[in-house]
């Protein structure tokens, strides 16, 4: 299917997800961190947990400084109380040394001035970060208009056909520019991520339930194999990070490492 087709045709499929989620992009006049910090929950978590253990947090701790220097323990069973997958836990406390050490505050604010390629490479040098940050953090208050490749974005495109298999990661960059439009960025961004949460996932995906099965290759190959599709790819799934098997956080998508 030639490229233009395939852009409509997952636009009709993205309008379909929109009537089946009701998601709102998180605050752009957010302080950076406080709206980092969100997101990383709201990556791993249903929005209104995330929203609640972010509002939870702020409680509990003085400011993210005190966050920083809490026991991994301590965070691990408060993430664990407010519902969050506690292996966010060192993903949090990196992230805030990461930048404490940069001027010794814990603010993102001085990014503001900052280069696009120096705002990537500063998020991509914390390295229990999901990959695409530098990208999300680009779009959310850069304004710069490019679908982040995340690893929910990438493994529903891929199941639904929109990715080959052997495609290079700068074939799936030019592949995903070219299919997105630019100003659906952020609301295809968030669609993806809830869908690959909670329906799309990883290990095990409910196709049974899914409003794109229908148009979907890989829920097509499994019932032509005869095969439960919710038994997800096994073995090694896409994305995953071989050191952590992080699930949410995933490391590494099929992003090119920048330079630096
Ligand atoms: S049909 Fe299954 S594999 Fe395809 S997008 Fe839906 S959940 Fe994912």
């Amino acid at each position: 299917m030639a490229l233009k087709e395939q852009g409509k045709k997952l636009r009709r499929l993205m309008k379909v997800l929109a009537k089946g989620h009701s998601v709102r992009p998180i605050r752009a006049d957010m302080a950076w961190l406080d709206h980092l910090i969100l997101y990383l929950l709201q990556y791993e978590a249903p929005v209104t947990v995330a929203e609640k253990a972010f509002r939870a947090m702020q409680t509990e701790f003085v400011d993210w400084n005190e966050l920083r220097v809490t026991r991994p323990l301590d965070l691990e069973s408060f993430l664990d109380d407010q519902r969050v997958d506690p292996s966010l836990a060192p993903v949090l406390k990196e992230l805030l040394q990461h930048v404490f050490d940069g001027d010794h505050c814990v603010s993102l604010d001085f990014l503001r001035d900052r280069d696009d390629e120096a705002v990537r490479r500063y998020f991509h040098r914390a390295r229990r970060l999901p990959a695409h940050v530098g990208e999300y953090m680009l779009l959310a208050f850069l304004g710069r208009p490019q679908l982040p490749l995340d690893v929910h974005t990438e493994r529903v495109l891929r199941r639904l056909g929109f990715i080959g298999k052997k495609f290079s990661p700068e074939r799936v960059r030019k592949t995903v520019d070219a299919l997105a439009p630019t100003s659906e960025a952020m609301q295809y961004h968030m669609l993806f991520l809830e869908h690959g949460k909670k329906t799309c996932t990883r290990d095990a995906p409910r196709c049974d339930r899914c409003p794109l099965a229908k148009d979907c290759d890989f829920a097509r190959k499994a019932s032509r194999d005869g095969r439960d599709s919710s038994s997800g790819e096994g073995g090694s799934p896409e994305g995953a990070d071989p050191g952590t098997g992080r699930k949410g956080t995933e490391r590494r998508g099929a992003q090119a490492t920048p330079a630096g």
